[in-house]
């Protein structure tokens, strides 16, 4: 059953990317980005409200073009998710979705130019408290520090990323988070470790262009996965070549593998051997796939017979040990009723949704009281 944490986290400053905190005590937030042509208003608000309902925080909206700017706002007015915009170079694009209501500009300074524009920026960002994001990325380096380093390191990507907060600090500006990105996992991990250390923002942590759904996913448990053990990593977002809600939910997952956070069914099952009493990866794959829509924290192990099957049931907040001629079901860890083969899958959903609403109506009446 549920236990803390034992990662102590990098003290951060707290900022606001809309009404989610980032930062400080915050949870980490979990972010994806759209994948759809962001003129595309009715496909880039139904994605978005997709990947909202798979449990993200913030979403991220490529605004390459003027006419994206305006589709931007449009589409700021039909979702409640916190929208942050992704610019490159163009100050007036900034300056429009800023006007629009964007919730944190992902803009590096040093790439405006001018420092008309620069300035123009980061007063648009100041009198709106908005936030911005300055994204380093290993396959877009400015080029003086490609032929200083000669190729992507993680001092370089350091680098570039002090050149943008330097800029930020000459304004007095320090509300601003800051990631940087490349697809090898060492130096991601690298350049993370190294900024970590320099600066009190907050840190999105990302492995970019990790791959697509299986391979991406193993880089970014890797490289993440090393960074939040020391505490490092405010906000996460997991690049796949994949759906957007997966990345969504491969983000809940590391984070709730490192007790991170909480959210929906944290499954233990076995690998399922020759003991077992019943099919324990179908079983597993049915109940993954009927509970996608649970939220609540809970532990479930499915397990396939008693070789770990109590021990597990009883640490887990609801169990099945496989047993001969009948499973035996556990709740709250303690043996409570007998389950057979007929309808298994259908038993235990219920079972857990029983449990989900038992705990939720226990949340509601701790609210009501609190609030008397
Ligand atoms: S718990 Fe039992 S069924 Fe599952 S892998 Fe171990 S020995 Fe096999």
């Amino acid at each position: 059953m549920k236990q803390e944490s034992p990662i102590k986290r990098r003290q951060s400053r707290k900022i606001m990317v809309g009404d989610v905190a980032v930062g400080g005590d915050a949870p980490i937030a979990v972010q994806s980005m759209t994948n759809t042509n962001t003129c595309d208003i009715d496909a880039t608000v139904a994605q978005i409200k997709a990947i909202q309902e798979a449990g993200a925080d913030i979403v991220r909206v490529s605004v390459p073009s003027m006419e994206a700017a305006e589709a931007f706002g449009r589409i700021r007015q039909q979702v409640s998710l916190p929208l942050v915009a992704d610019i490159h170079f163009d100050y007036k694009i900034a300056l429009r979705v800023a006007e629009l209501g964007v919730d944190c500009l992902r803009i590096n300074p040093g790439n405006i130019g001018r420092d008309d524009r620069v300035n123009a920026v980061i007063s648009a960002a100041r009198d709106r408290d908005i936030p911005i994001r300055i994204g380093v990325n290993a396959g877009s380096l400015e080029k003086a520090l490609q032929r200083k380093y000669g190729e992507p390191t993680p001092e370089a990507l350091v680098e570039s990323a002090m050149r943008h907060i330097d800029i930020l600090d000459k304004h007095d500006f320090q509300n601003f988070k800051v990631s940087l990105k490349a697809s090898d996992v060492f130096m991601t991990v690298a350049a993370y470790r190294q900024i970590a250390s320099q600066i009190d923002q907050p840190l999105h942590l990302g492995i970019t262009e990790a791959g697509g759904f299986r391979s991406g996913t193993v880089k970014s448990s890797i490289g993440l996965g090393m960074l939040l053990m020391d505490g490092i990593g405010d906000t996460i977002r997991v690049s796949l070549a994949a759906d957007p809600v997966q990345e969504i939910k491969v983000g809940y997952d590391i984070l709730k593998s490192l007790k991170l956070r909480s959210r929906g069914i944290n499954f233990i099952a076995c690998p399922s051997c020759s003991r077992q009493n019943f099919d324990v990866i179908q079983t597993m794959n049915d109940l993954e796939s009927r509970l996608e829509d649970v939220n609540t924290a809970m532990d479930v192990a499915i397990i396939g017979c008693i070789v770990n099957g109590p021990g597990e049931a009883r640490e887990a907040d609801i169990g099945l040990t496989g047993g001969s001629p009948k499973h035996l079901f556990y709740m709250g860890g303690k043996p409570n009723q007998k389950l057979d083969n007929a309808n298994l899958v259908d038993d235990l959903e219920r079972l857990i949704r029983d449990e989900v609403a038992r705990r939720k109506e226990q949340e509601e009446a701790v609210i009501v009281k609190s609030s008397d």
